[in-house]
């Protein structure tokens, strides 16, 4: 907490690259890894734009059991030569304990859905990890239930938890979920772990990532988690929630006069 730790943490992904200063960080990438071309596509796009890292789901955790699950160890593979080509570390979904080795075997940050955020085993395994954590908060975990489930990592000893807002359930049908943009301060102010938004599952709308990422930058947020896809309407999960690459590059242009962004 802030009492412990006054200052602001600094998670470091990379060296030379680190999520909570003074860089607005901006993760982007389409939800799930589909094919070679589909993610070095992707990979080439959100890094011309000024993305720092790219996101790509190779486990999904998919609310039917009949919808797409993720290409797995393939995906993660496709990820590795995503970043091979690019530079990009990855950040990519660690949806059940029993794969926690083999995803970190290619994954610079594992991320932790917002359905697993109560997942006391997979999070005390991540915390035994030398890893940063993209620990999303869950659909309907209230704040001091989030943090505890980010103590639960720290208190293994990994101390590189990166905080994700990502919509809350509310009675509103109009978007996928609630953005809580008032957890960014709120979690800031109990807090020293950084604290970026996930306006893709926030908003569940494409045409509304660009208006949330503005506000995530004046709530005080550190950086963005966005759904990026070549051909959005093709796309094997979350299409109608992910920006093309040119709508993204433009508003990539709109935040760097907000934020520090590469
Ligand atoms: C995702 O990032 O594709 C995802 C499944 O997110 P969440 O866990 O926030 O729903
Ligand atoms: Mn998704």
């Amino acid at each position: 907490s802030r009492e412990v730790k006054p200052e602001p943490s600094l998670v470091e992904i990379v060296p030379g690259l680190s999520v909570g200063g003074d860089e607005f960080i901006v993760m982007a990438g389409p939800c799930s890894v589909e094919s070679e071309a589909q993610i070095l596509q992707s990979a080439h796009a959100v890094k011309a734009a000024g993305a720092r890292l790219l996101r790509g789901g190779a486990f999904k955790p998919r609310t039917s059991p009949y919808s797409f699950q993720g290409l797995e160890e393939e995906g993660l593979k496709l990820l590795a030569a995503a970043r091979e080509e690019t530079g990009l570390p990855i950040v990519t979904e660690v949806v059940n304990p029993r794969d926690v080795e083999l995803v970190a075997r290619y994954a610079d940050v594992m991320q932790v859905g917002a359905r697993n955020v109560q997942n006391f085993a997979l999070l005390k395994m991540l915390g035994q990890l030398d890893k940063p954590i993209l620990l999303k908060r869950g659909m309907a975990t209230t704040i001091q239930e989030y943090l505890m489930s980010a103590e639960y990592i720290l208190s293994e000893g990994n101390r590189r938890v990166i905080l994700c807002e990502r919509g809350i359930r509310t009675f509103e049908t109009a978007t996928r979920n609630t953005l809580d943009i008032s957890a960014v301060p709120v979690l800031k102010s109990q807090t020293h772990l950084p604290v970026i938004v996930d306006p893709s599952h926030a908003t569940g709308h494409a045409r509304l990532i660009a208006p949330m990422s503005y506000a995530a930058v004046a709530a005080g947020a550190d950086g963005l988690i966005v759904e990026v896809h070549p051909r959005p309407e093709e796309a094997a999960s979350d299409g109608p929630q992910s920006l093309k690459p040119a709508d993204f590059a433009a508003m990539m242009k709109k935040l760097a006069a907000y934020a520090e962004v590469a």
